[in-house]
C-alpha cells in the first residue's frame, strides 16, 4: 500500500525534519543533573522498542520528510545490538545526517563498530577536566576512560567531534576557560549547554549560570568571532577563537530558547513521540504498531504528534516543567 504523502509541518508552519531518538533509558553513569542516584528503576524490556520496530518507525517518518537522526539515551551504547542496529539505520535511504550522543564511556573499544556503521558525527558529553570532579558528577571515576576515548574517535577521523558541556554554577564553572581552551588544541567543537532545571534532580544551582555570564568566563582566552551556521545546524550559536583549530557554541535552552525555529521531535524508548523536550505532550506509536496498525495509521501517530506541538515551551522552565528526567527522554 502506498503511504500518505503528507509532510510533518505543524501548525506555526514549522517543517520538522529531525527525529532525535532514544533507544534507552539505561544509562552506566549517574549524573547528578540527568540520571541522578535516586531516579526511579528503570521500564522492564518488553516497554522498550525493539529494533525493529524503531526502524519501522524511521522508515515512515523519512517517507514524511524526516532527514536527520540523533540516536541518544540513556547511554545508547549500552544496549546490547546497538552497533548491528546503528548499520541498519544508516543502509536506510533517505537520511541525510545520522549523529550519535554518547557519554563516552564505551567510545575507545567500540569505535571501530561506530565508524563501520558511517556515523560521522559524534557528541560526547564531557563537563570537566578534574579526574575527581568527574566522579562527583557522573558516580563513577571513568574520566581517564572517557577522555581516552575522546582521543581514539579524533586519532580515528570523527568529525567534528562535539563536547557536550552541561554548565552547572558551583560545580564546573570554575573550568569553562580550560574546557573552551581544547578549541585551540583539538578540532573540537566546545558546546556550553546551559543546565535545564528537569524532573528532580540534586544538582540545581542556587544561581543559574546562562550563556551571557559563560562567555564573560571565557573571554579572557581572546575575542569569540562568529562563524555562519549550516543547514544541518542545531541551535548552538558558533564562534571561533582566531587561530584556534575547533570551535566554541552556546546552548540557550534557558535564557534564549529556540522554540521558533524547532524542527524537532523526539522517539522516547518506550515508544512515544515526543513533541517538545518540556511539554509532556507526546503520541503514543508502539501501542497501535504492536496491535499490527499499518504504515499509514502509524504515519497518523506522526502527523497527530506534529499538530499537537506547542509553539513554544514555558518561559521559565522550573524542576515541574517535564517530570521526567533528561535520562529517559534524550536529552
Ligand atoms: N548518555 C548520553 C550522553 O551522556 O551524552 C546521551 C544522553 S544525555 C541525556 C544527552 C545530553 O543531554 C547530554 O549532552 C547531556 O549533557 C544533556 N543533558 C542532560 N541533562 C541535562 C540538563 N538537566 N540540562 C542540560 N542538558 C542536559
Amino acid at each position: 500500500m502506498e503511504l500518505k504523502n503528507h509532510q510533518l509541518v505543524d501548525r506555526f508552519k514549522r517543517h520538522l525534519n529531525y527525529l532525535r531518538i532514544s533507544i534507552t533509558d539505561r544509562c552506566n553513569l549517574r549524573c547528578i543533573y540527568c540520571n541522578p542516584r535516586s531516579s526511579k528503576q528503570k521500564r522492564p524490556h518488553k516497554e522498550i522498542l525493539r529494533y525493529e520496530e524503531i526502524l519501522r518507525i524511521v522508515r515512515i517518518g523519512i517517507h514524511l520528510g524526516i532527514t536527520k537522526i540523533r540516536i541518544t539515551g540513556g547511554e545508547p551504547l549500552v544496549r546490547k545490538g546497538c552497533y548491528k542496529f546503528l548499520n541498519q539505520l544508516t543502509a536506510i535511504d533517505g537520511l541525510k545526517d545520522v549523529s550519535l550522543t554518547t557519554n563516552g564511556v564505551l567510545l575507545k573499544d567500540h569505535i571501530d563498530e561506530i565508524a563501520s556503521a558511517k556515523i560521522n558525527r559524534l557528541n560526547i558529553s564531557l563537563d570537566t577536566l578534574d579526574r575527581e570532579k568527574y566522579h562527583q558528577i557522573t558516580g563513577r571515576d571513568l574520566f581517564d576512560q572517557v577522555w581516552a576515548g575522546i582521543e581514539t574517535a579524533h586519532a580515528k577521523g570523527f568529525s567534528p567531534i562535539k563536547i557536550n558541556v552541561v554548565v552547572i554554577n558551583g560545580v564546573n564553572d570554575d573550568e569553562l576557560a580550560d574546557l573552551a581552551k581544547l578549541s585551540f588544541d583539538y578540532p573540537f567543537h566546545i558546546r556550553f549547554i546551559e543546565y535545564m532545571p528537569i524532573g528532580k534532580t540534586p544538582a540545581a544551582p542556587a544561581v543559574p549560570l546562562l550563556t551571557p555570564g559563560i562567555k564573560t568566563r571565557i573571554q579572557a582566552l581572546g575575542n569569540l568571532i562568529p562563524v555562519t551556521s549550516q543547514t544541518n545546524d542545531g541551535p548552538a550559536m558558533r564562534f571561533k577563537f582566531k587561530d584556534a583549530m575547533g570551535e566554541i557554541g552556546f546552548i540557550s535552552p534557558v535564557s534564549n530558547h529556540f522554540c521558533k525555529t524547532c524542527n524537532r521531535l523526539r522517539l522516547t524508548a518506550d515508544g512515544h513521540i515526543l513533541t517538545c523536550l518540556l511539554s509532556d505532550i507526546s503520541e503514543d506509536i508502539k501501542t497501535p504498531l504492536r496491535a499490527g496498525l499499518l504504515d499509514n495509521d502509524l504515519a497518523d501517530v506522526f502527523l497527530k504528534a506534529v499538530e499537537r506541538k506547542p509553539f513554544q515551551h514555558a518561559e521559565n522552565i522550573t524542576p515541574f516543567t517535564q517530570p521526567a528526567q533528561m535520562v529517559s527522554i534524550g536529552g
